[in-house]
């Protein structure tokens, strides 16, 4: 590896590194859940810390994998049960660097509902028009409900279809795919927030507005980092206390 791949190679690997903290520390993961990352080096593989809670993550956690799941780093770390979700949905999807599986609260009620989650406020733009609830019982039967192999990871990645940037999971959660870490990063910890926001236009009662059609075209052509997005991460960093690692590097 050359110095300036290496130098490549450590920059995303602290970015993940701060973008698990920050998971952890606003709430969206908790014991459990992940964040990985395209390898910037090869794009047939990914990166993706050993079975460890986001908030606890350090740089020497980040392991190299393929889309099979398997390491190819040499390691033999017990690795994330669900890793599959970030294969299959890297496999299908050449335009989605960074992929993101969260349990978080807020949106559960949306994946067991037939009321459907949609962005009602500017920053659930991200999420996309459609989200989609992806059940695992349509062609996996009774299970624990986990994504733990590649068919499965292959279904899920499935029902984001060509563009989309979220899929809800049953009973279970969601997997966010972003084009960058910080779209990943802004759909994740605002998904939730919306889910929250519907939630309670509907429990008063009446009628609520969705974002319009437009108002969400708007939105996309910011691209995946506008919206002031380095500001967003500076304050998510450092509120997580890792701002260090949205500039790191290995130590020779
Ligand atoms: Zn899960």
């Amino acid at each position: 590896m050359t110095p300036a791949e290496q130098a490549k190679l450590d920059s995303v690997i602290g970015q993940i590194v701060a973008a698990n903290r920050i998971l952890g520390n606003e709430g969206v993961c908790d014991a459990y859940g992940h964040i990985s990352h395209r390898h910037p080096l090869d794009p047939t593989k990914l990166l993706l810390s050993r079975s460890r809670s986001p908030e606890l993550v350090e740089p020497d956690d980040i392991m190299t994998i393929d889309f099979d799941g398997k390491p190819v780093d040499g390691r033999t770390d017990p690795m994330y049960f669900e890793r599959f979700i970030h294969c299959g949905i890297y496999e299908t999807r050449p335009d989605i660097n960074c992929v993101v599986h969260s349990h978080a609260r807020g949106v559960l009620a949306f994946t067991i509902s037939d009321v459907k989650l949609v962005p009602v406020i500017h920053t659930g733009a991200s999420c996309g028009c459609d989200i989609p609830v992806w059940d695992i019982e349509t062609n996996f039967g009774a299970t624990n409900l986990l994504v733990a192999n590649q068919a499965q990871g292959r279904d899920l990645a499935k029902a984001l279809g060509t563009d989309g940037r979220v899929a809800l999971m049953r009973g279970h959660g969601f997997a966010a795919a972003g084009r960058t870490l910080s779209e990943a990063l802004r759909i994740a910890i605002y998904l939730p927030q919306n889910a929250q926001v519907q939630m309670e236009a509907m429990q008063l009662g009446g009628r609520f507005k969705a974002l319009t059609a437009g108002e969400m075209e708007v939105r996309e052509a910011a691209g995946p980092d506008g919206s002031d997005i380095a500001r967003a991460m500076q304050y998510w960093a450092r509120r997580a206390n890792c701002e260090h690692y949205l500039t790191y590097k290995r130590s020779a």
